[in-house]
């Protein structure tokens, strides 16, 4: 792919600076592909051709289901060209094939849903009690965003906020993670091929602390949809606020996934091994925290254990793999350190804790890590580790689990595993984070709001109030 690959007022271009990155798959080092790496000016650019086209009005002045058909549109393509986008989201992330083609399914839901939201969007009415005044609210798009994106499911996340924004009217500067820039690209070629006016989107690849921090502070930018890690998000916030900018986040989470001794132990077997380890544990919502009632601990433990050891590490079309590398050699050093951290500390290593041997060496593999001897406090139960490790703690009683389950600074997304359908509901409602699942782990539904309490972030994405973050709500009162 050539470097020109900055999308801004409608045209490709390489960066003002004519620098480039190239991108390697983190499952065997190979190289995917040299594109732009944007400068600060090449973002600010990008802020003014949004704002010139949010200005214009040929989008944003659009009915909400001219803007919906588009959207519906835009579904269409993504299937069509699904392997396409698959493709590059593999190279560029190492993750199975199968687990993209699911995603690029997912994006094309994520439009549809949004294009039919769109479609039924009307204004309210509002009884002022006076037959001489019609008040109403009016829904307007927001303005510009800018869409900041991570690097574990890319084009996904991304799709979470492209949809809704361009639902409600806005136009955007997309940023991609710099690891992941491809599907990103493909994006935009889908929205210029089906003539979405000139700036609404543009694409600005580069890295946070240059491009991410003009799209967070840019006075032209009316808000900042982020997803990414805590500490960013800090940042991002802080940097927003001088301007007093709508921000919405989406961050981290340490998820507990609760087993009563009453659940189907197979599915909860299954789905605690998924829950911690597909895609390497590189999931937001991953069951990182695994919290089994004693009374099932040893059995279900000395099993999770033996399954974990048994996962085939692989690349993304090796048709036996069961999960594959962490994104860069950074961030597997980052997990190394974190597990031999959390064993200093007295954690047990029941399995994993060191790096895929043989072909995995091209790679930047690690084995799915299982701790126990773990208590409250030890920074692996505090910090997220966002690789393939899952700590064990046991609890007596429903109190214990709900407290257990509630004993974090995140609060994103969490689950319980039991029989008992008024023992489930009442721990559900206990918990304290965006999402419970019961007797399932990580279906999501773009009807249902995503999001955390707590330190996992500030609003929501899909669903309704998915659409809402991108809108300002305006009274219209008039006196007869
Ligand atoms: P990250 O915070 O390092 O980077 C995310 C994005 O922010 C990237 O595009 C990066 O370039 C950009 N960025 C970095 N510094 C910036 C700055 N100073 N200003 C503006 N932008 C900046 O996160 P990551 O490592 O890419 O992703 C992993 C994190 O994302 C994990 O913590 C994970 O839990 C979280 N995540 C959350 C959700 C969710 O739905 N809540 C979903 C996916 C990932």
């Amino acid at each position: 792919m050539s470097a020109s690959t900055l999308f801004i007022g409608g045209t490709w271009t390489g960066a003002s600076d004519g620098g480039t990155r190239d991108i390697h798959c983190p499952a065997d080092g190979e190289l995917v592909g040299t594109v732009a790496e944007g400068t600060a000016d090449d973002a600010a650019r990008a802020v003014l051709a949004a704002r010139a086209a949010f200005d214009a009005g040929e989008w944003s002045g659009k009915s909400p289901l001219e803007r919906g058909s588009f959207l519906l549109k835009v579904a269409d393509r993504l299937r069509d060209r699904k392997n396409d986008f698959a493709r590059a989201e593999t190279l560029d992330t190492g993750k199975r094939l199968v687990e993209s083609e699911i995603d690029i399914d997912d994006i094309a839901n994520c439009f549809e849903y949004f294009g039919k939201l769109a479609g039924q969007e009307s204004g309210r009415l509002v009884d002022a009690g006076s037959p001489m005044v019609v008040s109403r609210i009016e829904y307007e798009p927001v303005g510009v965003c800018s869409l900041i994106a991570p690097w574990n499911y890319p084009l996904l996340q991304a799709a979470w906020k492209i949809a809704p924004a361009l639902a409600a009217g806005c136009s955007f500067v997309l940023k991609p993670s710099e690891l992941t820039p491809h599907t990103s690209i493909l994006m935009m070629d889908v929205l210029q091929e089906l003539g979405l006016p000139d700036g609404v989107a543009n694409l600005v690849l580069g890295d946070g602390k240059t491009v991410g921090a003009v799209l967070s502070s840019h006075p032209d930018v009316d808000l900042v949809s982020f997803t990414g890690g805590l500490e960013t998000g800090k940042v991002i916030a802080a940097s927003a606020a001088a301007s007093v900018k709508k921000v919405a986040l989406e961050l981290g989470g340490k998820n507990p996934n609760i087993v009563f001794a009453d659940a189907d132990f197979d599915a909860a077997l299954d789905n605690a091994l998924n829950a911690a380890f597909v895609h390497s544990g590189q999931v937001c919502s991953a069951g990182a925290r695994l919290i089994v009632e004693e009374s099932i601990a040893e059995k279900f433990v000395d099993e999770l254990v033996r399954r974990a050891g048994q996962i085939r590490l692989g690349g993304p079309f090796d048709p036996d793999a069961e999960t594959g590398p962490l994104i860069s050699a950074a961030h597997r050093d980052k997990v190394t350190a974190y597990v031999d951290k959390g064993v200093a500390e007295g954690a047990r290593l029941r399995c994993g804790g060191a790096w895929g041997t043989g072909d995995l060496e091209k790679g930047f593999y690690y084995l799915p890590t299982v701790l126990d001897q773990v208590t409250s406090g030890m920074s692996v139960l505090v910090d997220e580790a966002f690789g393939p490790v899952v700590t064990v703690e046991t609890f007596t009683s429903e109190a214990e689990a709900v407290k257990l389950g509630n004993d974090t600074h995140y609060g994103l997304a969490g689950a319980v595993w039991s029989q008992d359908a008024g023992k489930s509901q009442r721990v559900a409602r206990a918990l304290r984070h965006g999402t419970i699942w019961i007797n399932d782990f990580h279906p999501y539904l773009p009807q249902a709001e995503w999001g955390g309490f707590g330190q996992s972030g500030v609003g929501r994405e899909l669903g309704p109030t998915g659409l809402a973050e991108y809108q300002e709500a305006k009274h219209v009162y008039q006196n007869i």
